[in-house]
């Protein structure tokens, strides 16, 4: 595992999220904020895409390496809070080697757990993210990634943004 310098960390905002969330699942989350893995541009990536939260300043852009219908590579970069830095950081690990239907089903459990805090099937490390559906206002930091994930599969130009989307 490469270790890097970790960029510039904007901390604050989350409050007392982490008072209600176990030990173990803040120690990844600040383990990923801090360092976040596979947070580089990719110059030969086949597709990329734009992600922005207002309403906490979270920016990231995406790269992804595709061979067909599986992902060969994905990066990050970008700048936000932890909680929107470790869920890009977690999405990358999770999806590299992955197909584009795994990550489309992956989406799918991830926005039912961050929005309703269910847990449906086996999320692996995603599940730190669980609690974040009792922080309505941390909702779109967590799912920002992964809509920018999917806007780049699709294909789409246009950078996404949380305001356009429910959640
Ligand atoms: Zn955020």
């Amino acid at each position: 595992m490469k270790t890097r310098n970790a960029p510039p960390i904007h901390i604050g905002g989350y409050g007392n999220m982490f008072d209600d969330i176990n030990d173990l699942y803040q120690q990844v989350i600040l383990d990923h904020c801090r360092q976040p893995r596979n947070f580089h541009e990719m110059p030969q990536a086949t597709c990329s895409a734009q992600g922005h939260n207002p309403l906490c300043g979270d920016q990231l852009k995406l790269f992804l390496s595709l061979d067909g219908d599986k992902i060969k590579d994905i990066s990050f970069i970008g700048s936000g809070c932890c909680i929107s830095k470790a869920s890009a950081s977690l999405l990358t690990e999770f999806a590299k080697g992955k197909t584009k239907a795994d990550v489309e089903e992956m989406f799918g459990r991830v926005h039912d757990m961050v929005t309703t805090g269910n847990v449906q099937g086996d999320v692996g490390k995603l599940a730190v993210f669980a609690g974040v559906h009792k922080f309505p206002a941390r909702v779109k930091c967590a799912i920002l990634s992964w809509h920018a994930v999917m806007a780049a599969l699709r294909g789409d130009a246009k950078p996404v943004t949380t305001e356009s989307e429910q959640n």
